[in-house]
């Protein structure tokens, strides 16, 4: 086995020959020239001259030595439905989905918004933009039509692929309707709309000369050979909006031949996972880790995909290790929020199921706090690795690499650089390097390694505004977030830099505390704000989510609980980083992605407009947010 150190340092001090070698992962229909061109900083380009196709290293290269195996396995626990498609299978319902595309006139460099449920059809449609060289964009399909809209405005595509409806919680979302209502919004709707109908959505109709019915195309079209089209390495393959957690969304332009790379060194090295195993990403097609994870990853890597529409918890908390038993899991990802999801529910639900297939539970997203990751590890059994990265990098910059070197892991931190990124801690004011265990700026020294973003669609100027500008002591990548490293090398991520308290000139992540107060044994869940205080710049507000409710039912329970949470912080960290006041609530307002809608909570607790809702899972999780605030307001 290789050692972690010597890797690492290599893919530093030598890219080209490092990323050279990993460039044999993949298909080239045409060899690079050359490996980076770094000669406009700090614009990257990797596999300078190469020409490849996502959708032929997903899908065409496997057929010669695993036709027969499963590719794709769809399991709705929404609808009931179970289908599998073989490589082969999925060959032929790509091409189809392709040729139908072809026949609206889509081709290289076009632009098309998959706007979709968790359906196979899904997949089929994102590799068969792939294969004729046009740019999808998915949009989450949790968003709402005035989201949709402005990404349609960005991204201003020429087709749009929907669904009839979609179903989340036994509810049906009517997809269509909400298409028609963006389109309405939009400044530069799409000629055409292929939808996909799941029968679920009785009332649907269709616009003459705009709306398309993709059954009766498919069934035109079901010997297609549709070649793939190949793109030169640097041109791009999708669009994709971050989450939205800080403000207006960045379109990420991912590259073609870097992405495809990248992520099949990453399945090896990171993942760990072998070709013909099989693996299952809980996330949704329409974020990073979808895309990652769910198709291109586990696809170029020739494995099993699992593709997975509902919710954790039904029909019952066991169903996602029913999964896995019954498909025999290898390589599970999914993350944090939806771990703690499962912890407030009966612990019985973790050992119904033989889950001994499983070598690796991946999590990414967010801040995966010390308790949850030992009860999750405790109770499966299974190594736990935090990864950390984001929409632009497209791949992880932290993590365990058990395929290079299995590693003691630490609670708390997503362990050590990702070979490819060089890393820095710099400080925020000097730009200068911190220290051991000192905080800083978390930040990647350009050339970014292949996969991440080339650049914000349709604005450079955007990208080297917003990523690349914030010192003025060297051209750095910033990731926004705060991280220390300790004498052993573990990177810890304290949050991000806009969320940081200052209470009497004392500077505190708003992680640091969520770690303290979770520490609390009937704590499962909690977020801390800062808010605006005349005395002390900024006190400290914790809104915790109890796990055992009975124990707060009545207001002498209540206050007992919040002085208890007090006296955690108190111990963890000190009386300065004491909440000036423990709201204890049944729900946190998160992001469709799962993500805490921090500004949010911090504009209510301060009294202001929370601002942009679009991206609110459950808009009861505001509503209890306001009533405690309010009620406090009352009695201070
Ligand atoms: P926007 O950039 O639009 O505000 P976002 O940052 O939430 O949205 P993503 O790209 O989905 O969009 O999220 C990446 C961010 O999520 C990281 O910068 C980091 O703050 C957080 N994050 C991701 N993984 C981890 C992790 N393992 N530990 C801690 N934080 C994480
Ligand atoms: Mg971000």
């Amino acid at each position: 086995m290789a050692n972690y150190q010597d890797v690492y340092r290599n893919s530093i001090d030598n890219p080209e020959a490092f990323w050279a070698e990993q460039a044999n992962l993949v298909d080239w229909h045409k060899p690079f020239d050359k490996v980076l061109d770094y000669s406009r900083p700090p614009f990257t380009k990797w596999f300078v001259g190469g020409l490849t196709n996502l959708c032929h290293n997903a899908v065409d290269r496997h057929l010669a030595t695993r036709p027969e195996q499963k590719a794709l396995v769809y399991i709705s626990v929404e609808t009931g439905a179970e289908s599998s498609y073989t490589f082969r299978e999925l060959h032929a319902e790509v091409n189809r989905f392709a040729a139908v595309l072809r026949d609206q006139g889509v081709g290289k460099g076009d632009r098309v918004i998959i706007y979709m449920p968790m359906i196979p059809e899904a997949a089929f449609a994102m590799l068969a933009c792939a294969r004729l060289g046009a740019v999808h964009s998915v949009v989450f399909g949790g968003f709402a039509s005035a989201s949709l809209a402005t990404r349609i405005d960005d991204a201003r595509p020429g087709l749009m692929v929907t669904a009839g409806a979609g179903m989340r919680g036994g509810k049906s979302i009517p997809y269509k309707h909400l298409v028609d209502e963006a389109l309405r919004l939009s400044a530069h709707p799409p000629q055409k709309v292929v939808i996909v109908n799941r029968g679920l959505d009785k009332g649907m109709s269709l616009t003459a000369g705009r709306d398309l019915d993709y059954a009766s195309l498919r069934d035109q079209h079901m010997d297609a050979r549709v070649d793939p089209v190949w793109l030169e390495s640097s041109e791009p393959s999708y669009i994709l909006y971050t989450s939205g957690t800080t403000g207006k969304p960045k379109g990420v332009q991912r590259d073609t031949g870097g992405y495809a790379v990248a992520l099949a060194a990453s399945m090896r090295h990171i993942y760990a996972g072998r070709p013909g195993e099989t693996m299952f990403t809980t996330s949704d097609i329409g974020w990073v880790v979808g895309h990652s994870y769910i198709v291109y990853g586990p696809l170029i890597n020739g494995m099993t995909t699992i593709m997975y529409e509902g919710l954790p918890i039904r029909p019952d908390p066991a169903i996602w290790w029913k999964i896995v038993e019954e498909h025999k899991v290898n390589v599970m990802f999914s993350s944090p929020t939806a771990i703690r999801v499962l912890k407030k529910q009966p612990a019985e639900y973790l050992h119904k199921h033989d889950v001994s297939c499983l070598r690796n539970l991946y999590l990414a997203g967010e801040p995966l706090d010390e308790p949850t990751a030992r009860w999750i590890s405790d109770a499966l059994k299974v190594s736990i690795i935090d990864n950390y990265w984001q929409t632009e990098t497209g791949w992880p910059i932290l993590s365990g690499m058990p395929g290079i070197e299995e590693q003691p892991r630490k609670f708390g931190s997503p362990g050590f650089p990702v070979y490819g990124f060089n890393l820095k801690l710099l400080h925020e004011g000097t730009g200068r390097e911190v220290g051991v265990n000192e905080k800083g700026v978390l930040v990647v020294v350009p050339p970014l390694p292949p996969g991440c973003l080339s650049t914000v669609w349709g604005d450079d100027k955007r990208f080297v505004n917003t990523y690349f500008s914030n010192f003025e002591t060297e051209l750095v990548y910033s990731t926004f977030d705060w991280a220390t490293r300790d004498e052993d090398g573990y990177y810890f991520i304290l949050g991000r830099t806009d969320d940081v308290i200052n209470v009497a000139g004392h500077r505190l992540g708003t992680r640091e505390i969520e770690e303290a107060i979770s520490a609390h044994p009937n704590i499962a869940e909690v977020a801390v704000v800062g808010v605006q205080d005349g005395l002390k710049g900024q006190a400290v507000m914790a809104f915790a989510v109890v796990k055992d409710a009975s124990r707060i039912a009545t207001p002498e329970a209540i206050s007992r609980m919040e002085k208890e949470v007090m006296a955690t912080v108190d111990k963890e960290l000190g009386a300065i980083a004491r909440p000036a006041k423990v709201h204890l609530v049944t729900m946190l307002p998160k992001t469709r992605s799962g993500k805490l809608l921090r500004r949010s909570l911090q504009a209510l607790a301060e009294g202001r407009d929370p601002g942009d809702l679009t991206t609110l899972d459950d808009p009861a999780s505001l509503d209890q947010i306001r009533a405690a605030i309010a009620q406090w307001q009352e009695t201070k």
